[in-house]
């Protein structure tokens, strides 16, 4: 069956990665057909825009994108593109799989997480003003509708998977509020998914710790916005960096998948960015629109790559001397 598929390609190695997984996703035989569209810096070069209508509208009406990450500008300049995205989109679920991978090595070789982060508010509604001269001020923002769909979202997905268990990361010993709202949104809706599932919380600090200590007593994590985005990188460190860790964002419409990593800069056009993260987005995508067997062909293919560890191929950040194009040939090459 043919799926139409909007193709983001980003900022920085954003247009590598893409391009990398485009040709895995081709070369699985899944029948996609590609509408590429700008978003980003790149974007705004060209169009005067970072965010164009158009991207917003074909993502919109096909349902499904593959993109690759956009530059945000510390400090000033534009709004996150992201965020706007993700806010724009109603995508409010962000699903983060983190898990070791054969021959990469790393602290631990047993990790199997998913991480799920509420997308849409938090410290990134993006609501800061100036007080006074000198007294800047960022609001938090948590509602009981997104913290009982983000909890919803996260009690079916573990149902539908059968994991076994979800930790709700929080500080709402000292976010009484906020983060005591998320909570007990958690703790309601966890009331319908008891005979299921397990459910515990802990406090964020004490969380981070215990991840690094032993990520095996987790299964999956519920996170507000922000910690969500500081816990993802912390767990891709478990694994091997954000060259191996995928991601989606996921709303009532439309799914946007793209890698956790950003746009790097400092590696852009130099052929070193790790097309992984990418490709197993993709595979997250294929596996979305029901192409299964094209999603176990790829992952087959990248762990067999992994596993053989011809450093040759692969892309220095996981040990290698190879580049994007070896790297992903390789995939290639080993689902033939
Ligand atoms: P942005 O401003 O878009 O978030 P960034 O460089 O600040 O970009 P990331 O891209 O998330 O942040 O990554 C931090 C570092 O991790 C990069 O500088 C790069 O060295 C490394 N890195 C990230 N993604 C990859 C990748 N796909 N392959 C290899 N190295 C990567």
């Amino acid at each position: 069956m043919m799926h139409t598929v909007c193709l983001v390609p980003g900022d920085g190695i954003g247009p590598e990665v893409t391009t990398a997984a485009r040709a895995v996703i081709d070369a699985s035989g899944a029948d996609i057909e590609w509408v590429p569209l700008p978003a980003g810096a790149t974007a705004e070069q060209l169009l005067g825009r970072t965010l164009p209508e158009r991207t917003l509208t074909a993502i919109t009406a096909h349902g499904v994108a593959l993109k690759g990450p956009i530059t945000t500008p510390i400090g000033g300049g534009f709004e996150s593109v992201n965020v706007r995205l993700r806010k724009k989109l109603n995508l409010y679920a962000a699903v983060r799989p983190v898990r070791s991978l054969p021959g990469i090595e790393s602290r631990f070789s047993n990790v199997d997480l998913v991480i799920i982060r509420e997308n849409t508010e938090g410290l990134y509604s993006g609501l800061e003003n100036e007080v006074v001269d000198g007294v800047m001020q960022s609001l938090k923002i948590v509602t009981a509708a997104a913290s009982k769909r983000i909890a919803k979202f996260a009690f079916d997905y573990a149902v539908a998977r059968g994991r076994k268990k979800v930790t709700c990361f929080h500080k709402a010993n000292i976010m009484k509020k906020t983060d005591g709202l998320f909570l007990e949104c958690a703790r309601r809706m966890y009331q319908s998914y008891a005979d299921r599932v397990q459910y515990e919380e802990m406090i964020i600090d004490n969380g981070c710790m215990q991840l690094v200590r032993d990520p095996s007593q987790f299964d999956m994590l519920l996170l507000e916005n922000l910690y969500g985005d500081i816990v993802s990188d912390l767990a891709a460190g478990l694994v091997g960096g954000l060259g191996v860790v995928p991601g989606a964002n996921f709303g009532d419409d439309c799914a946007v998948f793209e890698p956790v990593h950003g746009s790097a800069p400092n590696i852009a056009r130099k052929g070193l960015a790790n097309p992984l993260a990418c490709i197993m987005s993709g595979v997250m995508m294929l596996n979305h629109l029901g192409a299964t067997e094209k999603a176990s062909r790829i992952r087959n293919a990248y762990d067999s790559v992994l596993g053989e560890r011809d450093l040759s191929l692969l892309t220095p950040d996981i040990g290698g001397r190879g580049t994007t194009q070896s790297f992903a040939d390789a995939i290639i090459r080993a689902m033939k």
